[in-house]
């Protein structure tokens, strides 16, 4: 049996060696083959020469330098590909995601789980802002996708080699990991932990790298956006019918008022007819999105007898 440990690092000069010294210990403990995967994001920083560094004294440590800053999907996209382990567990380096916790998942594998997902049970080392904009945007979310992502997962987990191999092998550009973690199926359990502070530094997901992220979350698990046009539209042409009938029931009980009402429902009902064809185009582009993003119709657990 061997672990893989995916350690995606942008700008971590002050985290890395932390990092490599907290987890070795537990690693030898747990008595497997391993190697660390350390993908520099782009680092502005010392972080390259600390990487060499580390990977000159130890041949477990294997690092990836991106050319510039692609984002930490990319950079634990890109350990996934170069990593060899039995299991594979993706972490920070910043001390946020505990090693302490591998040999609990790595148990969880043992017992069959394809996916160990770390739960955040205390967020308290997160601000106000954070978790409040974290928590509204999961259940929005949540309610939109047609993949349930796990409450409280980030991208902390322990997935087993033919999960890491499903997702390295979809077609789709804009991964968002967590939710194609959650669409491969299989087994899936949990393992609770307190989301401390970060040992040194501060975070580098700017609202800007939030927003996109958050952005790459709904496109990649939802077509609600798109269908929204045609709801719209329907409901809007309903309404608009109504109010018509509403000025014709007045208009035949001899109520007076001015002819300029009819130009209210008239103007909601084209309204809401441009809204419904713009809808349609929106069915046939949700198709189109699904097909570009040529996920495999099925994945397979096992099978008997063929
Ligand atoms: N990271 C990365 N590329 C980026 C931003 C972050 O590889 O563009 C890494 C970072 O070094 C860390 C992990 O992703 O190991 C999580 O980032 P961070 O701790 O800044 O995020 P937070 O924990 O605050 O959400
Ligand atoms: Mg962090």
């Amino acid at each position: 049996m061997k672990i893989s440990l995916v350690v995606p690092c942008y700008n971590e000069e002050l985290t890395v060696e932390t990092f490599y010294n907290e987890a070795l210990p537990v690693l030898k403990n747990m008595a497997i083959d391993y190697e660390m995967i350390f993908v520099n994001d782009g680092s502005l920083d010392g972080t390259r020469e600390k990487l060499y560094k580390l990977a000159k004294t130890d041949v477990r440590v294997k690092v990836v330098n991106f050319s510039k800053n692609f984002g930490q999907q990319a950079a634990i996209l890109c350990g996934f590909r170069h990593s060899d382990g039995d299991c594979v567990a993706e972490l920070d380096c910043d001390g946020q995601d505990p090693v302490s916790l591998l040999p609990v998942m790595y148990e969880k594998f043992l017992e069959g789980y394809d996916v160990v997902h770390g739960r955040r049970l205390k967020r308290r080392s997160e601000s106000v802002f954070k978790r409040a904009t974290a928590s509204l945007y999961y259940k929005f979310l949540h309610s939109v996708s047609t993949t349930k992502i796990p409450k409280d997962t980030g991208d902390f987990k322990l997935l087993s080699r033919r999960v890491v191999d499903a997702v390295c092998s979809m077609p789709e550009h804009d991964k968002y990991l967590r939710g194609l973690e959650s669409w491969v199926g299989f087994k899936q359990t949990f393992v609770d932990f307190e989301r401390k502070s970060r040992v040194a530094g501060k975070t580098h997901y700017s609202f800007k790298k939030m927003s996109n992220l958050a952005k790459a979350g709904i496109l990649s698990n939802s077509n609600w956006p798109l269908s929204l046009s045609l709801k719209i539209g329907l409901i809007g042409g309903f309404l608009s019918i109504l109010g018509f009938v509403a000025l014709i029931i007045l208009a035949a009980t001899g109520v007076n008022f001015d002819a300029a009402f009819w130009l209210i429902p008239t103007v909601t009902l084209l309204a809401s007819c441009g809204y419904v064809f713009n809808g349609i185009s929106n069915l046939y582009l949700a198709n189109v999105y699904n097909e570009v993003k040529d996920r495999p119709e099925y994945i397979i657990d096992d099978t008997v007898n063929l």
